[in-house]
This record gives structure tokens, C-alpha cells and sequence, in this order.
């Protein structure tokens, strides 16, 4: 017996860079035509045990996930993975890593945007949950408080553009030791978003082969973001090593235009990834 209807595989709370707690997120899914959702906040699980708490209540379904920030070079990827062990020691040891060096990160992103402009880490700090995981977003919440920059997706397009220089990478797995984590922790590892960058810039055919032998389940082809090079490109990966595609929102509550459900993936992609995931339980009604 599978799933009854389509689930939107990507979606942020508070625990990472979304605006909405996780149990928000979950309860306004409930109020969509989705039959549910999967939770992926960035390099951290923190957020399972509000959402699972209400999926049950809503009656929705719910997918615990991770979005693993990794890099190859210069390119950022993500990778999500479904259903891993929360508890696991080598995953739960490479998150903890990324997310403290996201924060010293952050905190020389801001030191050298103070340098020019009149903010600090404590302004930064004000507009992130206690734990959660830093990024860019956080940074630009703080720009748009102070009065710098108008909207969040002002400031990725202003201060936060790498072209300006103040932004700097993290440390990060590469892709293919990401997809091996997620599997080593028995979840179902699913690339993120390929085609939301212009089409030259579409990660290559020959990494992504490495990703298939590393344990690649899906391509996440159908995704609001994707360009009109990029998307076609990353369909095109899809087909040429025959990987199922999943289609997601990447919802991140006020801070994006995303909308929950804009994308949403087929119930035999959501029954499979049902199947081979095994690191923890997911919540179905
Ligand atoms: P970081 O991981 O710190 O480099 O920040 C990148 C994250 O910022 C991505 O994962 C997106 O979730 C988010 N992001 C990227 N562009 C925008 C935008 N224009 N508006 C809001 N959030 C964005
Ligand atoms: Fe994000
Ligand atoms: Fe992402
Ligand atoms: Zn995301």
C-alpha cells in the first residue's frame, strides 16, 4: 500500500534558515491539497520531534530529512537525504562540523560587511534561533532589520553577491561523500535543486555518474528556482542515468518567494523513497 497523494520533498523552519518553526511549516501544509511534506532544514535534524508531533495532530504526512551542505570546488551542492539515522555518529559528526564552520564563517562574513556598513554579530544573532544552523539568510534578515537592504532576496542580489566580496565558502564534504554518508546512515540521498543555476554552470555528467555509484537515488529536476537552461539540464540528467525525479518547493516561509506545494513529487517516488530509507520512521496517516 503506498502513499495517497503528492508530497513536496523540501521545505526549511526556523531550525535552519526558514521563518516558520517546524511545527508551523508542517500545520500550513496540512491546510494544502499535499498529502505531506518532507522537513530539510540545513546540516541539522533538530527539527523532527516538533514536526512529527504535528504531523500527527494535522493528520498530514511527514518525511524526517536533511539538506547536507556540500561543495565540489567553487560549486556549492545539496544533497538531501531522507530518512537517515538521526543518531548516526559519522553523519551526526560531519553536521556538527559544517554547522560550527557556517558560524565562524558568518561571523567574518559580518566582520568584514561591518567594516563598510554599521552592523554586528549581535544583529545577526537577533535574527537566528538559538541553535540553529547560520547561513547568508541570517546575514541578510539582519541588513533588512538595520534599514541596509530592503528584502532578504535583496540583500543575495546586494552586500551577500559573491561578485561584492564579502562572502566566503565553508567547509563542506564533497558531493560523493555526502551521498555515501547519507546512505552509510540508511537514508536515500537525492541531489538538490541542479538546475536553479544557469546552464553552464549545471554540475557535470561525469560527477554526477560518480554520485550514482555512490548511491544516488533521485534528481531533484522540478524545482521553482530552476533557469531556463539549467532546468531542462538537470531533466536531462535525470533521464540519462535513468533516476527518478522528485519535484519539491524548497519553502523557506517569508524569506523566499516560494510557495509550499508549488512543486511536489509523484506518490511512487515518495512509495520508494518509503522503501529504501531506514534510518529512522516516517509519519503517515
Ligand atoms: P549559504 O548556505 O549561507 O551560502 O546561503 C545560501 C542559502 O540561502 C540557500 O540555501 C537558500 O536557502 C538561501 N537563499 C539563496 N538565495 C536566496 C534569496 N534570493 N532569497 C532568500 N534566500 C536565499
Ligand atoms: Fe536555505
Ligand atoms: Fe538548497
Ligand atoms: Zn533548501
Amino acid at each position: 500500500m503506498g502513499v495517497r497523494g503528492r508530497f513536496d520533498l523540501h521545505t526549511h523552519s526556523t531550525v535552519s534558515d526558514g521563518t516558520e518553526p517546524p511545527a508551523a511549516v508542517v500545520e500550513q501544509a496540512s491546510r494544502t491539497e499535499l498529502a505531506g511534506i518532507a522537513l530539510t532544514d540545513h546540516d541539522s535534524t533538530a527539527g523532527w520531534a516538533d514536526a512529527r508531533a504535528a504531523a500527527r495532530a494535522a493528520g498530514i504526512g511527514l518525511i524526517p530529512g536533511v539538506e547536507l551542505s556540500t561543495r565540489l570546488g567553487w560549486r556549492s551542492v545539496h544533497v538531501l537525504g531522507y530518512l537517515v539515522d538521526p543518531a548516526d555518529p559519522a553523519l551526526l559528526a560531519e553536521t556538527e562540523r559544517i554547522r560550527v564552520s557556517r558560524r565562524e564563517r558568518a561571523r567574518r562574513i559580518v566582520e568584514a560587511i561591518g567594516a563598510d556598513y554599521p552592523i554586528g554579530w549581535e544583529d545577526v544573532l537577533a535574527q537566528t534561533s538559538a541553535g540553529a544552523t547560520v547561513g547568508r539568510p541570517h546575514i541578510a534578515d539582519a541588513l533588512v532589520a538595520l534599514g541596509i537592504e530592503p528584502t532578504r532576496s535583496a540583500a543575495f542580489a546586494g552586500i551577500l553577491h559573491p561578485r561584492r566580496g564579502y562572502v566566503e565558502p565553508h567547509y563542506a564534504p564533497t558531493p560523493a561523500a555526502g551521498v555515501a554518508l547519507i546512505r552509510a546512515a540508511r537514508g536515500v540521498p537525492v541531489l538538490a535543486h541542479p538546475g536553479a543555476t544557469r546552464a553552464d554552470w549545471v554540475i557535470p555528467a561525469d560527477e554526477v555518474a560518480e554520485l550514482v555509484d555512490a548511491g544516488l537515488f533521485a534528481i531533484e529536476a522540478d524545482h521553482p528556482e530552476n533557469t531556463s537552461g539549467g532546468g531542462p539540464a538537470a531533466l536531462a540528467l535525470a533521464e540519462r542515468f535513468g533516476l527518478p525525479i522528485t519535484g519539491s518547493s524548497d519553502y523557506h516561509g517569508s524569506g523566499k518567494p516560494n510557495r509550499l506545494g508549488d512543486r511536489s513529487t509523484a506518490p511512487a517516488v515518495v512509495d520508494a523513497i518509503l522503501e529504501q530509507g531506514s534510518g529512522t520512521t516516517a509519519e503517515i496517516p
